[in-house]
């Protein structure tokens, strides 16, 4: 028998294939399952297309049969088989494709799922296997033919005797060795386990033979070992069934199988979309956090499928990071099965199917928040703070999509709002969005900056998160309206008192420089305080960084010693400016003494470390003696 050569190219194709294109070598059976698949869609198409023929659709499946004693593991189906012909062009050539020449020749478009298009799929046997031998018989042939190859060296073909119409691929396991266990692929749990994995969802049975225990007829305790042939994939995947079919259940069953996550989820998105790009997708959003989220051990991504077999366990190229806590599944019959990471990074049908996931998903969200507000803010307590990554993140190349989904918590509705509520409540004379920060909401209705903006009857967003400050710094605007703090410098209220401010302050000017002198540069300045109402002082800032911004920068692992510009603030009606003014005129040691406690009490009041707490209460002491 004379053995033939795969083409040049081909040999060169073959050893780059089997040891990079796919990172795990168990894909082997998945891609020979879905041949097989192939070449029963084949022989049904031919049924639908020839009145001689008919298909019994009980009599097509795919068998898997390992056989530990003679290392050999078999793919058997009752497909469309293949001539001498066929074998030679199909197998002998690497990069051709069967598959795709008879959808071109039979000029099959859509609702036909022939997945094979590549023509290198059959060659990851060589990954698991030494020998690979084909036995098949076509359709259009009464002899049926053994194809057989060792890998890079070439093959044999020789006529050999099958009775029924389909192909047996038959693999002799590689010795076990130290990369990988080959023994693996002769363990029926195994094999059951990659079938679920890869082929749930291969439209025809993949049967295999299983042992199972039983009680002997008559006995009470004697077992018996019985083989059964049991069909492993659940074939129909629910992702193409009709939505109306569906109900809510049946796609919270169907988290659960997937393991998608052990809460229920809080909302399922099925999307058919049948036009220029074409797919399938089934996804979640689950109602609480998983545990890593917000780690760097956390991989966003959904399942990707190719005609109902899987590719990928979590393609991270279909989710943008503000939406990474998305769970589920895309399925497209426009994408190759034999397709790297890398060469998936590229891809443009990829690309559409991900920005047209993404705008899904946002509208999802703002019907929620529109029809089921309970709902909505059950999601945001779980993932707002990725929404507001999602903000500041990319510097702010999403900050459009997302500023509709962002709420914040509000001094006058005491509950979540959002920020086309907060604009549409704002009185005419008001021009800014305001804002506090502190740790909780609770601490932050106490703050003494809030005074003169709540006193005016504004409302307040309260910031609690290290990350919100920073989402609406590159924000910027929401609506044409500037965001303020209500401890930025000048809080944009026009106030009558504001001439004798001015004058004010000059009257102070010189006990304020004192004072200012006397901080030793802790201060930029200590002023007169317009917003201060029942409070003594309180701390500001002047310019870009807050001192919230101080506090989070402070935390950061790259800490690059940014520093607020701390302002001193004193209330001019409260009694401590007489006792400042009489300390400045008769005691200069005691206005160090009491410049000293106000400037620590402002500190405390923003959350801020007091540098030396014992000096600090033992100038308190001081003041009781
Ligand atoms: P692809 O599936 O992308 O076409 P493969 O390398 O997996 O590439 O297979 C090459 C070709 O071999 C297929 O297109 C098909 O024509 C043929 N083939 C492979 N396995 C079978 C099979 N079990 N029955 C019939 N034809 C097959
Ligand atoms: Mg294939």
């Amino acid at each position: 028998m004379e053995k033939m050569q795969f083409q040049a190219e081909s040999k060169r194709l073959l050893e780059m294939m089997v040891n990079s294109i796919y990172s795990q070598k168990e894909v082997f059976l998945r891609e020979l399952i879905s041949n097989a698949s192939d070449a029963i869609d084949k022989i049904y198409y031919k049924a639908l297309t020839d009145e001689n023929l008919t298909f019994y659709k009980d009599s097509y499946y795919i068998k898997v049969i390992p056989n530990k004693e003679d290392r050999t593991l078999t793919i058997r189906d009752t497909g469309i088989g293949m001539t001498k012909e066929e074998l030679e062009n199909n197998l002998g050539v690497i990069a051709k494709s069967g598959s795709l020449a008879f959808k071109s020749e039979n000029e099959i478009k859509d609702g036909f799922d022939i997945i094979g298009q590549f023509g290198v799929g059959f060659y990851a046997a060589f990954m698991v296997a030494d020998t690979v031998t084909v036995i098949t018989k076509s359709l259009n042939s009464d002899v049926a033919y053994k194809w057989t190859s060792e890998g890079a060296d070439g093959y044999t073909i020789e006529p050999w005797t099958k009775e029924d119409v389909g192909t047996e691929v038959i693999l002799t396991i590689k010795d076990n060795a130290e990369e990988e266990n080959y023994d693996d692929y002769l363990e029926t749990y195994r094999l059951q386990s990659i079938i679920k994995k890869y082929s749930d969802f291969i439209r025809y049975p993949i049967k295999m033979d299983t042992v199972k225990s039983t009680l002997k007829e008559g006995t009470e305790d004697e077992y018996e070992d019985e083989t059964i042939e049991e069909t492993i994939n659940s074939m129909v995947p629910i992702w193409k069934k009709n939505k109306s079919e569906l109900t809510e259940e049946d796609y919270e069953s169907f988290y659960h199988e997937k393991r998608y996550g052990f809460d229920q989820p809080l909302k399922s998105i099925h999307i058919n979309v049948d036009g220029t790009i074409r797919y399938n997708a089934i996804l979640y959003i689950p109602e609480t956090v998983p545990f890593d989220y917000y780690s760097k051990e956390f991989e966003k991504g959904l399942e990707l499928y190719s005609s109902g077999v899987l590719i990928m366990d979590k393609c991270s190229d279909l989710l943008p990071d503000h939406f990474g806590f998305v769970k589920g599944l895309v399925d497209s019959e426009d994408l190759s099965l034999n397709i790297s990471r890398e060469m998936l990074q590229q891809d443009r049908q990829l690309k559409l199917i991900a920005k047209n996931i993404s705008k899904k998903i946002k509208s999802e969200l703002q019907s929620l928040l529109k029809n089921d507000r309970e709902k909505y803010e059950k999601f945001y307590q779980s993932f707002g703070r990725q929404l507001k990554f999602g903000v500041y993140n990319d510097f702010g190349a999403n900050k459009e999509a997302l500023q509709d989904l962002l709420m914040f918590f509000s001094s006058k509705e005491k509950k979540l709002v959002t920020l086309d509520e907060y604009i549409a409540r704002m009185p005419e004379d008001q021009k800014y969005i305001y804002y506090a920060t502190g740790a909780t909401n609770e601490r932050i209705s106490r703050l003494p900056q809030t005074e003169l903006v709540a006193d005016k009857g504004y409302e307040i967003l309260y910031f609690t998160d290290d990350v919100d400050e920073f989402a609406i710094k590159m924000l910027m605007t929401y609506k044409e309206k500037e965001f303020k703090s209500v401890s930025s410098a000048d809080l944009g209220i026009e106030e009558d008192e504001q001439d004798d401010n001015e004058e004010n302050n000059q009257q102070y000017a010189d006990l304020f420089e004192k004072m200012k002198q006397l901080l030793e540069g802790k201060v930029k300045d200590v002023r007169l305080s317009k917003r201060l109402r029942t409070h003594p002082v309180c701390l500001t800032a002047d310019g870009e960084v807050t001192i919230e911004m101080e506090k989070v920068l402070s935390m950061m692992p790259d800490n690059q010693n940014v520093q607020a510009e701390k302002v001193l603030e004193i209330n001019p009606n409260h009694e401590v400016m007489n006792a400042l003014q009489q300390a400045f005129s008769q005691d200069q040691e005691k206005l160090a003494l009491y410049t000293n406690l106000l400037y620590h009490q402002a500190l405390l009041i923003e959350g801020l470390p007091i540098e030396d707490p014992v000096e600090f209460t033992n100038n308190i002491c001081k003041v009781m003696i």
